[in-house]
């Protein structure tokens, strides 16, 4: 299988770059279409209307009301062209009846002549209610003298420089020439009360006259519903079809000896707490799996702060102890730093070599480091995504381990996986693979996304958390904290402050990690106040989090550098800077570095008035609840499970079409669908998967 690299299109090969009737794709129109992914026939087929503009009926002024898309047609009365405030075109339609304006802020000259005195047009736009009765903002004009179209007008996604009707002309273009069979014999069909796929991709592309109902702007119709099911069944196809390439591939068993002396007990033995019953639990599930000789595919979830990296250390013991050699990856210098000095302590008294490989690395020492890793004196590899890199090569890596794995693209989880493929001609050994998040995904989620892996939970704390009390203090009443900040510091106790994001811009971000840091140190003269952030040398970063970790600096302010999997049990205190920027999951998960160890603990979460409905929504659920699962099912409910998976950026090819909690149903009858097709067609599972995915299966395969 070939290794993905950038998009989504570098996995097409070559010779599917054919090109059809449309425009030549070196024109400037074929590169517009290459950019919204249209390349052959059937990419033009799949790319649906965003919605349909009803152009079938013309509605009386009178009747016209704010908040609808509707069309009139009229005689225009008068029009103005206007710079105050700003520049603007304005014109009034007459029907004989009643009276509209019609506006634009941005207009060509050719605009103003479709609106003289005189004419006759037709308009067509969303109505608002102005202060002088209805408008329409930036309607379509049309000549009244053109005979109304009989059928809706599809409206496509689109990209700057390629209109509409180029687009519809394509892909009407693209209907006539694409092999529109149905893969899905009819009895499927007919068991699910499908539309054939032909039928469907016309409806859509070019509704008929009756087709005017609401169904296709919501997309309820039964055209609909069947692309819907055909995009999730092509999930479905796909993910069974990862899963059982899984049971032919072949990976070490790695067996440890049930006796007292192995370097699991040893290290059980050696923790200064015991495991928690859920812990137990997920260890036996992975040590079953690695047992064997297939690869696991595990994901373990377990809310911040469950305690998984003593869960990935026995699982690094076990395939340590039974020969193999073990890597570590995690998506900040930090966290791999953090995992590096936790792991090591606790595995150096077992004769256990871990060898960090981090940016922070020398030339020399990156040397040594690797030749460790070559030669398999390290038993312990654990780093940033430095571990993909082809320079490193391992020695019998039999269990890769990935930390947060939501942070990861899954083309770079898929690398990782890779470098431990022994030479293919001895029939690819393949490492097992864990991956461990502390999102947790709900049901519906998993089910579609994560079907080809199994799921352990670690759905228990460790004994001895104390909850964290959540405060909601507006922006102006930051002056309060500082007392409160000062009390505990004197109780010996250490504080985190964060500051966010500001607007995706770095050098802002920094100058407000600077600014709170230099406010502070005025407001809390005495205190030792550090400032980490994502400009500084690693090595400066590290020196900063040593400090923090060893109490030698009191309040730590930083970006959200240490947003994933920071461990100080003694800092009792997370105070979030501007809370209403960050995305919920993100708040949780900061809020989880506080509250690890005895003393009550306290996030505060400075807010700034006025807030969004949606970030009024997040800080309430921060507020009512600490579970991160119904964190997490509020999270997915603000943000759709795109953002939520945090997948956007890595290339898998999300649903387009359905909706996992409107089209619960169908996905479940995707789900059956596929264990039939796969048994009883494989051919036509074959194609299905073949026409919607085009060669992205690869990136399904998380
Ligand atoms: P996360 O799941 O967020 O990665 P960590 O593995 O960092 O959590 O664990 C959080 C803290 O809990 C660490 O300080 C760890 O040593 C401690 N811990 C883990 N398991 C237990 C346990 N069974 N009993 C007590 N403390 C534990
Ligand atoms: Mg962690």
């Amino acid at each position: 299988m070939p290794v993905a690299k950038g998009g989504a299109h570098a996995v097409r090969p070559a010779a599917r770059q054919r090109r059809h009737g449309a425009p030549d794709e070196k024109s400037a129109t074929g590169r517009l279409f290459r950019k919204l992914g249209l390349d052959e026939p059937m990419d033009f087929v799949l790319h649906f209307p965003l919605r349909y503009e009803d152009e079938t009926r013309v509605v009386p002024v009178r009747a016209v009301r704010p908040g609808s898309s509707v069309q009139v047609e009229g005689e225009i009365l008068s029009h103005e062209v206007s710079y105050r405030p700003r520049k603007q075109l304005k014109a009034v339609l007459s029907d004989g009846d009643a009276e509209i304006t019609l506006r634009w802020l941005n207009f060509y000259p050719s605009q103003v002549k479709q609106v003289e005195p005189g004419m006759r047009v037709r308009a067509l736009g969303e109505v608002r209610g102005g202060l002088w009765g209805c408008e329409m903002v930036h309607p379509r004009i049309r000549r009244s003298d053109a005979p109304l179209p009989e059928a809706l007008t599809p409206v496509y996604p689109t990209t700057s420089g390629l209109s509409q009707p180029v687009l519809r002309q394509a892909v009407l273009h693209a209907l006539a020439q694409a092999d529109l069979s149905d893969p899905l014999p009819e009895r499927v069909r007919e068991r699910y009360g499908l539309m054939p796929f032909g039928d469907a991709v016309h409806q859509l592309h070019a509704p008929g006259p009756g087709d005017t109902g609401d169904g296709m702007e919501s997309q309820t119709h039964p055209a609909w519903l069947r692309v819907k099911f055909d995009e999730l069944l092509a999930q479905q196809l796909s993910m069974a079809e990862a899963r059982a390439l899984r049971q032919h591939q072949r990976a070490w068993p790695l067996i440890v000896a049930q006796d007292a002396d192995t370097l699991p007990t040893r290290l059980l033995s050696s923790l200064p707490f015991a495991l928690t019953a859920a812990q137990q639990r997920v260890v036996a599930d992975i040590c079953h799996d690695m047992a064997r000789a297939h690869p696991m595919h595990r994901l373990l979830q377990g809310d911040v702060g469950s305690g998984k990296t003593v869960v990935a250390a026995l699982a690094a013991v076990q395939a340590i102890a039974a020969g193999a050699q073990v890597a570590l990856m995690a998506p900040t210098e930090i966290l791999a730093e953090q995992h590096y000095l936790k792991l090591d302590s606790w595995l150096a008294p077992l004769g256990i070599t871990t060898v960090l490989l981090n940016g922070r690395l020398g030339q020399k020492a990156r040397r040594l480091a690797q030749a460790a890793i070559e030669s398999g004196e390290a038993a312990l590899v654990i780093g940033t995504q430095a571990l993909i890199q082809d320079k490193v090569s391992f020695n019998r890596l039999g269990l890769v381990i990935v930390d947060e794995q939501h942070r990861f693209g899954v083309g770079q989880r898929l690398a990782l996986g890779r470098k431990g493929e022994q030479p293919p001609d001895e029939g690819a050994m393949l490492p097992h693979q864990l991956m461990m998040s502390a999102t947790p995904i709900p049901r519906t989620l998993a089910m579609t996304y994560f079907s080809d892996l199994d799921v352990s939970v670690i759905d228990e704390l460790p004994p001895g958390r104390t909850p964290v009390k959540t405060k909601l203090i507006a922006e102006h009443r930051r002056g309060e904290l500082a007392e409160y900040l000062a009390d505990a510091v004197r109780a010996g106790r250490q504080a985190y402050w964060v500051c966010p994001l500001v607007e995706e811009s770095e050098a802002l971000d920094l100058q407000n990690a600077v600014d709170t840091h230099a406010g502070l140190q005025v407001l809390l003269p005495g205190l030792r106040i550090g400032l980490v952030h994502g400009r500084l040398p690693q090595a400066e970063k590290s020196a900063i989090m040593d400090a923090f970790r060893a109490g030698e600096m009191d309040i730590l302010v930083s970006t959200t550098v240490i947003e994933v999997g920071v461990d100080v049990p003694n800092a009792s205190t997370m105070v979030i800077e501007h809370a209403e920027r960050f995305g919920l999951a993100q708040l949780h998960q900061l809020r989880g570095r506080v509250g690890r160890g005895s003393a009550a603990s306290i996030c505060v979460l400075l807010y700034q008035a006025p807030l969004s409905q949606v970030a009024r929504q997040r800080l309430r659920a921060m507020f009512e609840t600490e579970d991160g699962f119904e964190i997490a099912r509020r999270d997915l409910e603000l943000r759709g499970p795109g953002e939520f998976l945090g997948v956007r950026q890595s290339g898998v090819a999300l649903l387009r079409f359905a909706d996992l909690q409107a089209d619960a149903e169908l996905a479940e009858q995707a789900r059956d669908a596929a264990s039939y097709l796969r048994q009883a067609c494989p051919e036509a599972a074959r194609a299905h998967l073949q026409r919607w995915l085009r060669g992205r299966e690869d990136y399904l395969r998380t």
